[in-house]
């Protein structure tokens, strides 16, 4: 009998654990003997470091174009119980519930935005999944339609001041503008005010990134709060917890993001993210014959303390590492360590504007229009996987780039 791999998810981590493992079961010559079938929510990869852009065209990849000629069953639907000690996932999908069993597991089922328990929260907005960011747009279209008329229909909230914070307040007022251009009307002067919890915007940048954020918040005419939070939202307006009232049609909410749910399934302890903790080859030490890959795992990446990100540049790399490791645990051969540490940050800031940041510190590197165009490398071309099956197969090897050298 085949041996079953099981991924949930089919973000980054999942499709790349997927063609890993494809590709190791044939260097292993056992791809006769294993099947390997992936559960997500839909057809897609979604490319999420994009969901904040002007145009959500082409931000989705089709899994079955891969998974298809690759053997790869993709089940759509949502794994919603998973029992570690009878090795099963019940999954719902369209025709109903399934239960699924394994051999191995790999989980990769990423991260969802954190859920704000204030009044009005159903009447934000978010770009944390497609169908999110597709409901924006299609706000954004509605409001355009009446040329923004009404109260407070030209302001845009944003909550939260994290990466994806600023690129949707820099990126915003572009992305109504060309909906009013699409609809043949004038372009408007949109206001923007980008809310934040701490004193003080891109604090976790070092001193001069920080300052370069501030300068083009400034430049770009965004009106920055900080030290307060949303605390709640009507269809006119949004509260903060200091008292003001902002006159808005549009909320929307960037206040970081949590491990998927199914993280709780799993025995161990699990960081302030919900994140279950691995160790050097992406197992769970509870659990033998499951490895979590992806936002939803902690990875040590060295020897000073520092941990994986939530970031594509961990999660394609450990879903490389979870489909090889799977395979090699189930037949017998010897896991490989995870060993990527290097660390950039990239930022979109809007027209001719992005920035690029090195190691922990997140050091300046390339600001303006040479950061814009680094970032937009990176998310264009950098975490697509290549057109060719083939070559996507061959680039599913766990081996360490070195993304700032790659970036500059
Ligand atoms: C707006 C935005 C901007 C970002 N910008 C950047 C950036 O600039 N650079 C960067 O490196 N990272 C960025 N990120 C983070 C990056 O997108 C994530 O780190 C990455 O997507 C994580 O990959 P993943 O595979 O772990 O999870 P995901 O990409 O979240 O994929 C998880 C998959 O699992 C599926 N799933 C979840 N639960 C279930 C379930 N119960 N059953 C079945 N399927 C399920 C989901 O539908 C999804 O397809 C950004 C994220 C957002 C939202």
């Amino acid at each position: 009998m085949k041996k079953k791999l099981l991924v949930i998810g089919g973000g980054f981590a999942g499709f790349w654990s997927a063609l890993s493992a494809v590709r190791q079961s044939r260097e292993l010559k056992k791809e006769d003997e294993l099947e390997i079938t992936v559960i997500n929510m839909d057809e897609y990869l979604t490319i999420r470091p994009r969901l904040y852009e002007v145009s959500l065209e082409g931000l989705r990849v089709e899994l079955n174009k891969y998974f298809k000629p690759l053997n790869i069953k993709l089940i759509i639907g949502k794994a919603e119980i998973i029992n570690p000690e009878k090795n099963q996932v019940t999954v719902a999908t369209e025709n109903g519930s399934r239960m699924l069993a394994y051999d191995y597991l790999i989980l990769s089922s990423g991260s969802v935005l954190k859920a704000i328990d204030i009044p009005g929260i159903e009447k934000t907005f978010n770009v944390d999944t497609f169908n999110g960011a597709q409901k924006l747009e299609d706000h954004l279209k509605q409001l355009a339609g009446k040329n923004f008329n009404g109260e407070g229909a030209a302001t845009f909230v944003i909550a939260g001041s994290g990466l994806t914070g600023l690129e949707v307040a820099t990126v915003i007022k572009e992305k109504a503008n060309k909906i009013l251009a699409d609809q043949a009307q004038k372009p408007i002067d949109f206001k923007v005010v980008l809310i934040e919890k701490a004193e003080k915007v891109g604090s976790y940048y070092s001193t001069e990134a920080q300052n370069y954020v501030i300068e083009t918040l400034n430049a770009k005419d965004i009106t920055v709060i900080t030290g307060v939070t949303l605390d709640g939202f009507s269809h006119n307006g949004a509260t903060l917890s200091n008292g003001q009232f902002i006159a808005s049609q549009t909320v929307v909410s960037t206040v970081g993001l949590v491990a998927s749910s199914l993280s709780s399934f799993f025995k161990g302890e699990k960081d302030k993210q919900g994140r279950l903790h691995v160790n050097e080859y992406l197992q769970l030490e509870e659990h033998n014959n499951v490895l979590a890959a992806g936002d939803v795992a902690n990875v040590p990446v060295d020897d000073k303390g520092n941990s994986s990100i939530m970031a594509c540049q961990f999660s394609m790399f450990l879903g490389k590492w979870a489909g090889h490791n799977a395979v090699n645990a189930l037949f017998g051969h010897a896991l490989k360590p995870y060993n990527y540490t290097d660390y950039v940050t990239c930022v979109d800031l809007g027209q001719q504007d992005g920035m690029l940041t090195t190691g922990w510190e997140r050091t300046l590197l390339s600001s303006g229009i040479e950061g814009k165009t680094i970032k937009m490398e990176v998310t264009t071309k950098l975490i697509y996987p290549a057109d060719d099956v083939q070559t996507a197969l061959e680039d599913s090897y766990p081996e360490v780039p070195n993304v700032s050298q790659n970036a500059v």
